[in-house]
């Protein structure tokens, strides 16, 4: 078994950004450290982007997509680099998984079982997808000819966050590049060596220079500039729904560009009277504790009918007390550190809001958890949350830590409006043996995606995203191909 405590001392992280198929110094001057929150250790330090190295990429990635270096490949051809990096992905696992959880604190053990599987997988799926999918001929009639076909769109910005961040990366990555479109990335500060290491591989799998470059930098300047640029056709964003907004904003006042928001979540998992109750309440705890809280669908908020309540509670603080944080790199660790110390702050204030408010900690504190060898590191508790009643702050907004609310209710129909009162619409869960009650509320819900007994899952074949506050724009599936493409008319006269 891999000692991850002595793979991290000999960890080599690239210092330059990735255009252009090469390394190259930043343009920008501004030198960031990354900080490891599992001790609160410098990591790195890395010379973080600005405009002109936003304008530099955005040029390359454009000179790659006019002279059809890769848009012009067949689609066959594409898929075979895909599928070719999705193989050195794997190779490579546990040096990614290693990089991630020192960056953004999630156990070890995870980033390589379940965030770098995803990964390959995502890129695989798309290289599989990519001559699998046929344009269209409508029958116009015995003199005509008529062709709807898809074209890649140009020059994709690809701006992606922390928390699943090569997970996030590949779910942009895969469609966009399969469609023929050249991309720049830019990772979330907090994660910047994960992405260059991923898109370094991109290359050495066969994808031609200047098809995909990685600009790390700040938000309101690399992500800002990105979002303004006359030349970039498509912004693919996930992260905070204020955010997702402002990059609407950077389109209409620059060229109006496509913009994919992917936004936050406040989901409901509704566990009705009749469920298997300990599968409910467990997992409903589990996903809302799961990388650390740090989940746009995280199922943040129970909401219980009464009658089953004390019994669902009773297996939730169970599951909460089998996840306490421990250092990422142990290989035992159920969770990891937050993201970072003010990430840690925010949860906590959240918390503290909640019990002035009224709620009840029944699970958890207002204050961090300390594990031993690391005080310096960001650890919080899963916390439950009790007497959280509709429209408090906790029952509102997003917290992204592990943090779970229990909303108790009297009726099918109050938690179907209870699972709706959010600005949010990510996803939800539902749990019952009943088949009726089980398509009535999935229907119900204002949500892209219900779970009906189970949470989280899904495979590449569906698609994942949100309606209302949380954006609307769709990753994985053949769907989110069409995201990245045009649609062309050609009329024959025969
Ligand atoms: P964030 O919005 O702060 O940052 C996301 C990205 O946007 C980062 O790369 C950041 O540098 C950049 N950015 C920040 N400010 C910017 C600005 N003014 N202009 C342009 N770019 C800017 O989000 P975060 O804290 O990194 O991630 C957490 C959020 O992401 C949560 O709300 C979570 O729900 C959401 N999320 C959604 C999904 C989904 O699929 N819907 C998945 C994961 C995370």
């Amino acid at each position: 078994m891999t000692n991850w405590f002595e793979s991290a001392d000999s960890l080599v992280l690239p210092a330059k950004h990735l255009v252009d198929g090469g390394w190259v110094d930043a343009l920008g001057d501004e030198i960031f450290s990354v900080v490891a929150p599992r001790d609160g250790s410098v990591l790195g330090q890395i010379a973080l982007g600005n405009e002109r190295d936003v304008d530099r990429a955005v040029a390359t990635a454009r000179a790659a997509f006019e002279d059809r270096r890769w848009s012009g490949l067949r689609p066959a051809q594409r898929g075979a680099v895909l599928r070719r990096w999705a193989e050195l992905i794997q190779e490579n696992a546990a040096d990614l998984a290693l990089t991630i959880s020192l960056e953004m604190g999630k156990p070890v053990r995870e980033a390589l079982g379940v965030e770098l599987r995803a990964v390959a997988n995502c890129i695989r799926w798309y290289g599989e997808i990519a001559d699998k999918r046929p344009d269209e001929s409508p029958a116009a009639g015995d003199d005509v000819v008529a062709l709807i076909t898809r074209e890649p769109a140009g020059v994709v910005a690809a701006v992606v966050p922390w928390n699943f961040p090569l997970t996030m990366t590949a779910w942009k990555l895969g469609p966009s590049l399969v469609a023929g479109n050249s991309v720049v990335l830019k990772p979330a500060e907090q994660t910047p060596y994960s992405a260059l290491k991923l898109a370094e591989l991109a290359l050495q799998a066969g994808l031609p220079d200047g098809v995909l470059n990685v600009v790390p930098g700040r938000g309101h300047i690399v992500g800002k500039a990105l979002g303004l640029h006359h030349d970039v056709d498509i912004v693919t964003f996930t992260g905070s729904p204020e955010v997702g907004r402002a990059f609407l904003r950077y389109s209409g006042e620059s060229n109006g560009k496509r913009v994919w928001p992917e936004l936050g979540g406040k989901s409901a998992s509704i566990i009705l009277p009749d469920a298997d109750l300990e599968k409910a309440a467990r997992m409903t705890a589990w996903g809302s504790f799961y990388n650390q809280g740090e989940m746009c669908s995280a199922s943040s908020r129970m909401v219980v009918h009464r009658d089953v309540v004390d019994e669902v509670l009773e297996h939730a603080r169970a599951q909460a007390r089998e996840m306490a944080p421990a250092d990422p790199l142990d290989q035992d660790a159920p969770l990891g550190s937050l993201v970072s110390e003010a990430h840690l702050e925010r949860v906590l204030g959240h918390v503290r809001n909640a019990v002035a408010d009224g709620a009840e900690i029944v699970e958890g504190s207002t204050e961090r958890a300390v594990v031993d060898a690391h005080p310096g590191g960001s650890y919080v508790a899963p916390t439950i949350l009790t007497g959280v009643t509709p429209g408090m702050r906790i029952e509102q907004q997003e917290v992204f830590g592990p943090v779970l609310s229990v909303i108790t209710v009297d009726s099918e129909e109050e938690a179907i409006r209870v699972a709706n009162g959010t600005e949010y619409g990510l996803a939800a869960s539902v749990w019952t043996r009943d088949l009726g009650a089980a398509h009535r509320v999935s229907r119900a819900v204002k949500a892209g995606i219900v779970w009906v007994n189970c949470f989280e899952e899904g495979d590449m074949s569906v698609p994942f995203g949100g309606v209302k506050g949380s954006g609307f724009g769709r990753d994985k599936s053949a769907h989110a191909i069409d995201k990245f493409t045009d649609l062309k008319t050609t009329w024959i006269e025969l």
